[in-house]
């Protein structure tokens, strides 16, 4: 794994906490999951910045930086982590880049140990065809993990209505593949509140959304849907793999 830290508007550092155990960590799950369930998305990540402190950072996939605007608002200088797998669209990093050029974030790159050229060698080319699974779990899974290290605590963008995988994603909610809590501020928002959100606020979306990518991964396992089709039906498709590993 290879990290770039490529903005150093570090205005948000939270209390430097000790990390906790994670017995502590469960337990702190326990309390909050219930009581923030119906809170807005503002007063989830207000919590997580309050009780995490710098152990705590926002992902982004950059299909849109809705959940990065929104904790920038909340914590000016927020860590914000984006996986480069390198299989991104150039719209992809595009809006990886504006949104460092314009957020109030600290944005973290974090790439896998080996380059794609270096995984064809390794494992031959185009992985992403004979194995997905493996190559997920090279280009995404294990960078995220190992990028996640020092955080106590990681924010997803993960909504409820994206598909059916994700129906009980809770707000707070423990990640046991990683020890982690993990926090999906924006779990109960539909479809509607991310367009209204994007529209009062202006917030940044990949243009790729503008030609009919709906759901916006690595260019080899994403294609176009139909306004009609699930939005997430584009990724992998033709296949029985409907995500990556990161979440689950
Ligand atoms: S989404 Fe496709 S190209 Fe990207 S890491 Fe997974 S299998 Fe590889």
């Amino acid at each position: 794994m290879t990290v770039a830290t490529t903005n150093a508007a570090r205005l948000f550092k939270g209390s430097a906490t000790q990390g906790r155990t994670e017995a502590e960590l469960r337990e702190v799950v326990s309390h909050a999951g219930a009581e923030l369930e119906l809170a807005p998305a503002e007063v989830i990540v207000e919590w997580a910045v309050a009780t995490f402190g710098e152990r705590f950072c926002v992902t982004s996939s950059m299909g849109d930086a809705v959940l990065a605007h929104l904790a920038s608002q909340v914590a000016p200088g927020i860590d914000v982590v984006f996986l480069d797998t390198g299989y991104h669209f150039a719209e992809t990093i595009g809006t990886r880049d504006a949104v460092e050029a314009t957020l109030p974030v600290t944005l973290t790159t974090v790439s896998p140990r080996q380059s794609v050229a270096e995984q064809d060698a390794a494992y031959g080319k185009d992985l992403f065809v004979r194995d997905p699974d493996l190559c997920c779990a090279l280009r995404k899974v294990a960078p995220l993990e190992e990028a996640l290290g020092e955080y106590d605590a990681w924010a997803t963008g993960l909504r409820r209505q994206e598909t059916h995988n994700r129906v009980i994603t809770p707000v707070i909610g423990w990640d046991e593949s990683k020890r982690k809590v993990k926090v999906s501020p924006l779990a109960r928002w539909t479809h509607a509140q991310v367009e209204g959100y994007v529209a009062e606020h202006d917030v940044l979306v990949n243009p790729l959304q503008l030609d009919g990518y709906l759901s916006i991964g690595c260019w080899p396992c994403t294609r176009r849907v139909a306004p009609d089709e699930d939005p997430r039906s584009g990724r992998w498709s033709g296949t029985s793999k409907t995500e990556c590993g990161i979440h689950t």
